[in-house]
């Protein structure tokens, strides 16, 4: 692309308007480094509602679109386009929109589930790589700095061999059907909107792609899954699910995906454990992890000290002792997005960050994992090979 190492990325958002969950964040996160400039938008399924909502945010009038089709169009004709969007959309949206943004020459990113098959997602990676562009996906957690530290521990050997995996991201929020009211959790309990699962997508590929992070030897060789759908009315779509996966190397690893998880804020949590110590993770406490040597007492790690690892380093903006969040998480992943895109490296030293970031090959995986566990739950709970 010709995005110039001295200015922002000229950027647009489809979706995230006004009252939507995620879009927030995402204009927080990509404005936060001034890595993009936000200069397009179709943010609504309302037309009048996302110009309205554009405007306030600051853009030309004549730049927030009634509708993603019209800015794709315009912004290509303008010498100054968007170069990349972001798509913070329903799920049932997103192969379109991919679809319609590569061909126009934009990189993207992408909310997750990327799509709603594994052939769909191939066919977006077929394009982005014909095209040249990058999809980045918003797998937000993994932005946490002691994410790094975990998976530079693994890789040094500080765990031993890799023995087990227990993976959750189970909250309590939807224990009843508050889709009655709220538009937001609606969509996601109707197949036509949300695809071929609930929280297998929703939630469960988040520590999932976080335990492909920290992990990146392993590959999954079978599954089983079981999913239910305890309010009733969400059926055939699942409100609980568990998977048990075999590694190619001998390990397991269980996820327990929910949002009936009564009580529980967000109940992310990704515990390691290899031969000689473990490791453990909960998003709630995201600036800590758990490191835990057979025989000792266990050690609580701290974001941003000296004894991390470098890598766990580079995204420390402030200093140890002062709490990051999801925020902060984001804005890492956002600046990674940045990299991938222009090769700019004036926010990191040159050589010393190893850019891991979810790219489409991770929303590929996160897409065949879904489709890998619908298939072996609604056979009744069987192995499948994974594939
Ligand atoms: P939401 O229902 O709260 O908001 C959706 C927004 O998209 C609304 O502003 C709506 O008007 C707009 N919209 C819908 N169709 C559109 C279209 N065709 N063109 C333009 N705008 C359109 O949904 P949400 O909770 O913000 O979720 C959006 C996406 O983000 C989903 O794919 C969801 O899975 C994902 N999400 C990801 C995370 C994360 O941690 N990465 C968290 C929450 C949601």
């Amino acid at each position: 692309m010709s995005a110039s190492k001295t200015r922002p990325i000229r950027w647009g958002m489809v979706g995230g308007g006004r009252g939507s969950q995620i879009g927030y964040i995402h204009r927080s996160a990509a404005l936060r480094d001034s890595t993009f400039e936000l200069t397009a938008g179709a943010f609504d399924i309302d037309p009048e509602r996302g110009r309205a909502f554009g405007v306030e945010l600051g853009l030309d009038e004549a730049r927030s679109y009634p509708d993603y089709v019209a800015m794709f169009a315009a912004e290509a004709e303008r010498p100054d386009g968007i170069e990349a969007v972001s798509i913070a959309t329903p799920n049932n949206t997103h192969f379109a929109i991919c679809t319609a943004a590569l061909e126009h020459g934009l990189h993207v990113i992408c909310e997750k589930p990327l799509c709603f098959t594994v052939s769909e997602a191939e066919e977006l990676k077929a394009l982005s790589q014909a095209r040249g562009k990058i999809v980045g996906v918003t797998y937000g957690y993994a932005g946490h700095q002691m994410i790094e530290q975990a998976r530079a521990m693994v890789k040094n050997g500080d765990l031993g061999e890799i023995r087990i995996v227990n993976l959750q991201f189970a909250h309590g929020f939807h224990s009843a059907p508050v889709e009655e009211q709220n538009p937001s959790t609606r969509w996601r309990v109707d197949p036509r909107f949300a695809g071929p699962s609930y929280v297998l997508g929703d939630v469960g590929t988040h520590p999932l792609y976080i335990s492909e992070v920290i992990l990146p030897h392993l590959k999954i060789k079978r599954l089983m899954c079981t999913r239910q759908s305890f309010v009733k009315s969400r059926a055939p779509l699942e409100d609980n699910a568990v998977t048990l996966m075999e590694y190619d190397n001998g390990a397991i690893a269980t996820v327990w995906s929910s949002a009936v998880n009564a009580g529980s804020m967000h109940g992310q949590k990704v515990r390691i454990v290899g031969e000689k110590a473990s490791i453990e993770w909960w998003d709630e406490r995201p600036n800590q992890l758990s490191y835990e040597i057979q025989g000792e007492p266990v050690r609580v790690l701290e974001r941003g000290m000296d004894y991390l690892y470098p890598e766990a380093r580079i995204d420390d903006r402030i200093g140890g002792g002062h709490p990051e969040g999801l925020f902060e998480a984001w804005a890492n992943l956002y600046r990674r997005f940045d990299l991938a895109i222009s090769g700019n490296s004036r926010l990191a030293p040159a050589g010393v960050r190893n850019l891991v970031f979810p790219d489409i090959d991770a929303g590929l995986e996160g897409v065949r994992w879904v489709e890998n566990c619908v298939r072996s739950a609604d056979a009744g709970g069987i192995w499948v090979d994974y594939k």
